[in-house]
């Protein structure tokens, strides 16, 4: 069995679909590798579904100002259906449950409009209509090209009555997966969305965008596939984000902690849940690209002897704020590590990056958690607290980079050549991984340094 997920790059247009996202699961049908076939929302969708949410939360102009973003979901969807509407019978099936959904996306909206409060669970029903409209037009377009396809309806897999507690949480989701999916037919492509609809705290909160890469891997481990595949708009996981660096290379192979660092550190081609499935089941990932199907793509796998090149990828993450918490009391104190590592507990905000000496700690949170009062003012009782805005976390990756002793004087260096400070420096923790941080503005030219420096262009 294996796992087909196609990201909303993938699911652009009528004509991708039809002529890349088609054939490439006919091919694994074909071939008897029993594909089911996992999707993305259709590109921009997820985030007029963010916009209809909020919109219709405004008390001004209330739920109709949330139908012009219905008409363009609509038209989006129905444009796809047009594309294959000579077979009449899957077409009226895509529009029958694209206008269902969006009859009741109408009444969800207006509930929140007059009830005035956006609830989580509510938030997360509006979100899943992206995948749910994507993946049961996917299979009409399947069935209408002579693919036997299956939608799978997944909203109600996992019961309101489930609550999140830490990693078990994601062991019962894949049981309850499990469970769901062991009667798929056989013969058919099982078709399903990449969010399921009912997860405690919200989709949000709890997993963040790109969910689907994390649902797809999350089937496998349940299903036992033998490969999960995550198609997107790139030929594989790469040297850089090839938006800002010109030259990247496709990284033929990575262990599953080299993938997990990357993707932790801003590598958004996969999002990092969706390692840990794939390694407790060992199923290998493999990034592979829609629109050049015959490239090999990047296998992600349990650890390999073979080196290619130590350095496999410079990757960032805009938008950290550095705090630093300092206290003469720290001196010779034992336990103010602790303390201040429980506030972060207790708040359940997620630290990046830390450095300690003498008398502070400094570490790296995402923006947005710094607006968090309650915490800066539980931390402001351990010491005196400074909180530094607009910078970036730049990650290099690579195969034991910690133990090459050139390394990081490398590194060092040409950002100084650069005249790019570096405020904070982690390196030894995990020996694949060396991080700092340097200014917003700066991210982008540091990125472009260090990758031509590292991977020179042949
Ligand atoms: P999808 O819609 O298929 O889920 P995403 O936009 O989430 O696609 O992820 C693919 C994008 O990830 C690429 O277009 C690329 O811009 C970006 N990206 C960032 N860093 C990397 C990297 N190191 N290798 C490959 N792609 C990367
Ligand atoms: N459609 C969702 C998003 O935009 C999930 C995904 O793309 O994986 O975040
Ligand atoms: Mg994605």
């Amino acid at each position: 069995m294996l796992i087909q997920k196609f990201g909303g790059t993938s699911m652009g247009d009528p004509a991708t679909i039809h002529n890349n996202v088609v054939p490439i699961i006919r091919g694994a049908l074909v071939e008897n590798r029993r594909p089911v076939v996992i999707v993305s929302a259709m590109t921009g969708i997820t985030n007029e579904l963010l916009g209809l949410a909020q919109r219709a939360l405004d008390k001004e102009s209330g739920e109709h100002s949330a139908l012009p973003g219905l008409d363009v979901i609509r038209k989006k969807h129905l444009a796809w259906v047009q594309a294959f509407q000579r077979e009449t019978n899957w077409s009226e099936k895509a529009r029958a449950f694209l206008n269902s959904e969006l009859l009741r996306l109408e009444q969800v909206l207006s509930a929140i409009a007059i009830i005035g409060e956006l609830p989580v669970r509510s938030h997360d029903a509006v979100l899943a209509v992206g995948e749910k409209l994507s993946a049961h037009t996917l299979s009409c377009a399947l069935n209408a090209s002579g693919v036997p396809a299956e939608y799978i309806d997944t909203e109600k897999i996992v019961p309101i009555s489930l609550k999140y507690r830490s990693d078990n949480y994601w062991d019962e989701v894949a049981t309850l997966f499990n469970s769901r999916l062991s009667s798929v037919p056989s013969g058919s492509v099982p078709v399903l969305p990449g969010y399921f609809g009912q997860i405690d705290g919200g989709i949000l909160a709890a997993v963040g965008r790109g969910y689907s890469d994390f649902s797809a891997s999350l089937v496998g481990r349940a299903l036992g596939a033998q490969e999960v595949q995550i198609w997107t708009d790139v030929d594989g996981v790469l040297s850089a984000n090839p938006r800002i660096v010109p030259d990247t290379k496709i990284i033929p192979r990575l262990s599953f902690d080299e993938m997990a660092e990357l993707a932790h550190f801003g590598a958004k081609v996969l999002h990092p849940f969706s390692v840990r499935p794939a390694v407790q089941a060992n199923i290998p990932i493999r990034i592979l690209n829609t629109f050049n199907a015959t490239c090999p793509g990047t296998v992600v796998e349990t650890c390999f002897t073979q080196v290619e090149h130590p350095c496999r990828s410079v990757t960032y993450k805009k938008d950290v704020t550095i705090i630093r918490i300092t206290t003469p009391r720290m001196l010779l104190a034992h336990g103010f590590l602790a303390q201040v590592g429980s506030v972060f507990e207790q708040h359940r905000v997620s630290v990046d990056l830390i450095a300690t000496s003498e008398i502070s700690i400094s570490l790296t949170v995402d923006q947005t958690l710094d607006e968090n009062d309650a915490l800066v003012s539980d931390l402001t009782a351990l010491g005196e607290v400074d909180l530094q805005r607009d910078n970036a976390i730049i990650s290099v990756i690579g195969d034991k980079i910690a133990e090459e002793f050139t390394f990081s004087a490398m590194i060092l260096s040409e950002l100084g050549a650069a005249r790019i400070p570096v405020k904070l420096i982690s390196l030894g923790n995990s020996l694949i991984n060396f991080s700092l941080v340097v200014d917003n503005v700066q991210c982008e030219r540091a990125v472009q340094l260090l990758h031509a420096r590292l991977h020179p262009p042949e």
